[in-house]
């Protein structure tokens, strides 16, 4: 099977992994340093240019992982775990497990980023100036301006840029309010799109240059999406800060007996009831949880005689919370195991009942009473 990304390897405990279209850029990064550097150096044999792209594409890459490892480690110093670092079509991104607790935190882990792109730079035009041979002495040139700009380019003051992230961790520490911090940033990256596109649609419809203008308007859209997902799970979070599992479920617990026949469950309970998923009860003792999906490995023809008990989770493999489970928690476990529903379980027994869409609409009734 395809799998859209690749993991090359760990680095202090942090995977490595590479996006399919992350090769995109690296092929588009080859040709074009090949073709350019044969322009520009007639007196270069074929296989010195490829070479010198090749060598240059590759320690691109690794200047790339050194930026995001700059990240990570920060975040790992400052106790926000790091899954993995992922390398895609715009660059690379560090997936941190949580939102930072503090503005000290956020600022130190965002600059970190660029500062190994300076020093970088810095190494690479010191290590150009002083190579003997004029190939290294072009492709480390080349690799000094490319992290510069890296550098710059992410210290632009707008989500989801680590300027963004730099600027909400001022606009935090001055104010003390972590929101108004989001939303200043947020703004800026809304900014910055907007500017990006308008710059591409000059390039694609003025100066007749369509790669590079879409280019450009495909990034902002990109950069424009980030910062609204940023906006959004922000304002999602604060929401649902303080509140407990207990507070977002119901107590009316969809409920079914073990010898249920699938037909008879989905017929007079699933369909009529609009609901996936049920527990599986007999008496006071609880046994399993079945959903709609653990139906589909089973042929319908065989509905009448397999009864749900056969079918079902068994308790002990339940994914499930506690009332006391936090909402961002919560909201963190259905998405990680891709669930619509989330049993509330205290000790051996099941006090509640999470549904994602309840919950959204939920989240949203916040919203409006708080606008
Ligand atoms: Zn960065």
């Amino acid at each position: 099977m395809f799998r859209s990304v690749m993991t090359l390897g760990h680095l202090r405990g942090i995977r490595i992994e590479i996006h399919a279209s992350w090769l995109i850029i690296f092929a588009l990064l080859m040709v074009t340093l090949t073709t350019g550097l044969r322009s520009e150096y007639a007196d270069w044999s074929f296989s010195q240019a490829v070479l010198t792209a090749l060598f240059t594409s590759i320690a691109f890459f690794a200047s790339i992982v050194a930026h995001e490892m700059g990240h990570s480690l920060v975040a790992i110093r400052r106790g926000v775990p790091v899954r993995a670092i992922t390398l895609f079509i715009f660059g690379g991104v560090a997936q941190l497990d949580k939102d930072s607790e503090s503005a000290v935190d956020e600022f130190w882990i965002a600059i970190a980023g660029p500062a190994v792109s300076f020093v970088l730079a810095f190494g690479f035009a010191a290590l150009s100036s002083a190579a003997t041979s004029e190939p290294w002495a072009v492709g480390l040139g080349w690799l000094a301006v490319i992290n510069f700009m890296v550098a710059l380019f992410n210290l632009i003051p707008g989500f989801p840029l680590d300027g963004g992230r730099v600027f909400r961790a001022l606009v935090w520490k001055a104010t003390g309010d972590a929101g108004k911090g989001v939303r200043a940033a947020v703004a800026g990256g809304r900014l910055v799109a907007y500017g990006l596109f308008a710059l591409g649609l000059w390039r694609l419809l003025v100066e007749g240059n369509f790669v590079g203008g879409f280019w450009l308007m495909l990034l902002a859209w990109f950069l424009l999406n980030m910062a609204e997902g940023h906006g959004q799970s922000f304002s999602l979070q604060q929401q649902l800060s303080g509140t407990r599992a207990r507070e977002l479920a119901v107590a009316d617990v969809p409920r079914v007996s073990p010898s249920t026949t699938v037909d008879e469950w989905i017929h007079t309970r699933v369909l009529p009831e609009g609901q996936r998923a049920y527990m599986v009860e007999e008496g006071d003792r609880t046994l399993g949880l079945v959903s709609l999906s653990d139906t589909s490995a089973l042929d319908r023809a065989r509905w009448a005689e397999v009864r749900v008990e056969e079918l079902m989770t068994p308790i002990g493999n339940v994914v499930h919370v506690t009332p006391e489970t936090d909402a961002t928690e919560v909201l963190a476990t259905l998405t990680e195991h891709n669930l619509n529903q989330l049993p509330v379980i205290e000790g051996e027994r099941v006090v509640g009942w999470i549904d994602r869409e309840r919950l959204l609409r939920t989240v949203k009734l916040h919203m409006e009473l708080k606008a």
